[in-house]
């Protein structure tokens, strides 16, 4: 598998923090700290900000990206976001199936499926977060469980359609508890998932594919993580809420 083919992608999750202000006062802060990247960067930041998001990154190189959205066009579904009205104020990107959504709000490998679906056929592109659990990783089911996370996510997804969706791989263990997994936990589960896309679609589509690894990720284990053959970018959590920190992940991935 050829790394350099594809593009490292280094995406913000700042899930429900930063007010219009700050994110106005990080993005200022972050444009020019990334400015001569070279990996695709990416804020995913709360529904609200996103309007001051993407005026304050107009002409950079960052883009912005939600962090969830609805299966629907539009209707009796309160509370929700279509994609329709994601991509019209210009948002790029959606985060789909983080962990956080199915633990806390009954999101499933078939609703994810819904979700991204609905994204891709808006222009969309897609971050698809799959990963165990403590539990399920000390079952030893980590590899079957991912896999079939990513077929179901991926059922009735083109070829075409393929090349706007990024997988995020993401062991819950490892979200917000400052517990990394190591470089080679990381490898082992990216190259399950490549495996699957070659199975799924072909090798070429599989070789082309990207693949974050999200969990903990900073400044100071990113060039180990992003080092692995099969890690191609990072979905960054706590580290992508202050700029420095940010940036220096994004320079690691630049490396
Ligand atoms: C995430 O929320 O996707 C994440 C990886 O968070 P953290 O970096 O804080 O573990």
């Amino acid at each position: 598998m050829n790394k350099a083919k594809r593009k490292a992608v280094i995406a913000g999750n700042w899930k429900m923090n930063k007010n219009a202000a700050e994110a106005a006062e990080l993005i200022s802060a972050l444009i020019p700290e990334v400015a001569g990247a070279d990996c695709e960067v990416v804020v995913c930041t709360p529904f609200t900000d996103l309007p001051i998001a993407v005026s304050k990154t107009a002409g950079t190189n960052i883009a912005v990206g939600a962090q969830n959205v609805h299966f629907e066009k539009s209707g009796a579904f309160t509370g929700e976001i279509s994609a329709e009205m994601l991509t019209e104020l210009g948002v790029q990107y959606v985060i789909i199936g983080h962990s956080e959504r199915r633990q806390y709000f009954g999101e499933t490998d078939v609703t994810v499926n819904k979700r991204l679906k609905a994204a891709l056929a808006a222009g969309l592109k897609v971050i698809l977060c799959v990963g165990e659990s403590l539990e399920q990783r000390q079952q030893g089911v980590t590899a079957e469980l991912v896999a079939m996370q990513t077929k179901i996510a991926l059922g009735g997804v083109s070829a075409e359609e393929l090349k706007h969706v990024i997988i995020a791989y993401e062991p819950i263990w490892a979200i917000g508890t400052g517990l990394t997994a190591t470089a080679e936990q990381a490898e082992e589960v990216c190259a399950v998932i490549r495996g699957v896309i070659a199975s799924l679609y072909s090798e070429a589509d599989a070789e082309t594919f990207t693949i974050q690894y999200g969990g903990s990720m900073n400044a100071k284990n990113a060039d180990e993580l992003l080092a692995q053959p099969d890690v191609d970018g990072g979905l960054i959590g706590g580290a992508s809420l202050k700029a420095p920190d940010f940036a220096a992940i994004v320079r690691a991935a630049s490396r």
